[in-house]
């Protein structure tokens, strides 16, 4: 048994931070939360003193990539280096990932259900991981990894990542039953492109069927998966809304389309911003891909605090693995930012972000819940960006056991 007392607690449902908490953990779970001067804990449990630091339920990535690991055709092909050596930095990017405080991260495509597995069964440390494989969108869109030449990566096939594309109603069937069969927990589609030159997948420009997203949307649910749907703007945005898909991606251009708020509150379908993988995008991508980014900037800012007042739940996600790996919550940075306050900003990272999983036992820190807790020296409320890069988290527990404690060790130069 363990105690953890004396931090300020920020229990993840969004009500106001608890002094002096002390929180008992037993096995993999939460037994006990009390605060305030009369908190004790039991005399034969493992104390872990925390004054002038903040208790949190582990952080949460909604949206991310960690298999992603550049742009170019070779490196997204995976032809660059043996799997081995990509094996490698995976497990690198998982235990970084877990000691920046992200104890559950949800992999938008690219990642393999067998780092699910190693994590969950102890052989590696990591986020608890829910996958999705690969995109599926019909030929053409971003499940399409056709190279400009015309070649296909479908000459070095990956079996644990079934190719996504899918043309028609009775394909799109098939293909979740395929993802689900190679091991995805949620089902990721596209139906926009965002921001490629090519002619056809502008942020706007619909790249499915309502057809095609009607089947593939009945067909994840009738097998319990939920849809994860990438969507900036234009009519794909009421066609996902209508369609009934889980959560809107990106929704940048949500702002155009004002009366889908309503309904995606009513329906509740999350919004899941992502605004960390579009300042990569302003500051680093091509010209193309920067100009766009800047361009949308406005409208994104605007479709999130037009969301917030119409009551559409929010999420974090980065999706920032394709550009950097290990600052998940330059998000909740970003989030406060657009116009969130730091509290909100860290609920839509841990009990918001676990209510958009289906994670009823995680994101929040109360009895019975799994004991996903980690420590950041401060105050994340007055200034959420001490939680980028970890530079403040100095413990870091995921189902009851320890994978970092660094409490009063110096910090590195
Ligand atoms: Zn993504």
């Amino acid at each position: 048994m363990i105690a953890i007392a004396g931090a300020t607690l920020l229990d993840g449902s969004g009500g106001p931070p608890k002094p002096n908490a002390v929180v008992v953990v037993r096995d993999d779970r939460i037994e006990e939360v009390a605060w305030g001067s009369g908190a004790r804990f039991p005399k034969d449990a493992v104390l872990i003193d925390a004054p002038g630091m903040t208790l949190m339920p582990g952080l949460i990535d909604c949206h991310d990539h960690l298999a992603h690991f550049g742009h170019d055709l070779a490196t997204r092909w995976g032809i660059n280096e043996p799997q081995s050596l990509r094996g490698a930095r995976v497990y690198s990017v998982l235990k970084q990932t877990l000691e920046t405080g992200f104890t559950t991260v949800r992999d938008a495509a690219g990642l393999d259900a067998g780092f699910r597995e190693a994590v969950d069964s102890g052989l590696m440390p990591g986020p608890r991981l829910q996958v999705a494989l690969n995109f599926i969108t019909p030929t053409g869109g971003q499940a399409d990894r056709t190279s400009p030449s015309g070649h296909s990566p479908s000459l070095v096939p990956q079996p644990d990542l079934p190719l996504g594309i899918a043309d028609g109603p009775s394909a799109m069937r098939a293909k979740v039953r395929e993802m689900v069969r190679a091991g995805a927990d949620v089902i990721k589609t596209a139906v926009t492109g965002w921001g490629r030159p090519t002619r056809g997948l502008g942020p706007k420009d619909l790249i499915m069927t309502r057809a095609e997203l009607d089947a593939l949307v009945d067909e994840a649910h009738v097998m319990g998966r939920k849809v994860m749907c990438h969507v900036l703007g234009g009519p794909g945005l009421r066609m996902a809304v209508e369609a009934g898909v889980d959560s809107i991606e990106h929704g940048s251009y949500l702002n155009e389309d004002p009366d889908l708020l309503p309904m995606m509150a009513r329906k509740g379908i999350w919004l899941i911003p992502t605004f960390s993988v579009f300042v990569h995008h302003a500051a680093r991508g091509t010209p193309h891909e920067s100009a766009r980014a800047k361009d949308f900037r406005e409208h994104h800012v605007s479709s999130l605090k037009l969301a917030l007042k119409a009551g559409v739940k929010v999420a974090a996600g980065s999706d920032a693995g394709a550009w950097v790996h290990g600052n998940n919550a330059h998000e909740l940075s970003c989030l406060v930012e657009s116009g969130m306050t730091p509290l909100d900003a860290i609920t839509a990272a841990t009990g918001d972000a676990a209510q958009c999983l289906g994670m009823a036992d995680a994101g929040t820190i109360a009895p019975g819940k799994k004991a996903d807790l980690i420590l950041a020296r401060g105050n994340p409320l007055q200034d959420v960006t001490i939680l980028e890069r970890g530079r403040a988290v100095e413990f870091v527990m995921k189902d009851g056991r320890v994978f970092l404690d660094r409490r009063g060790a110096k910090p590195s130069p």
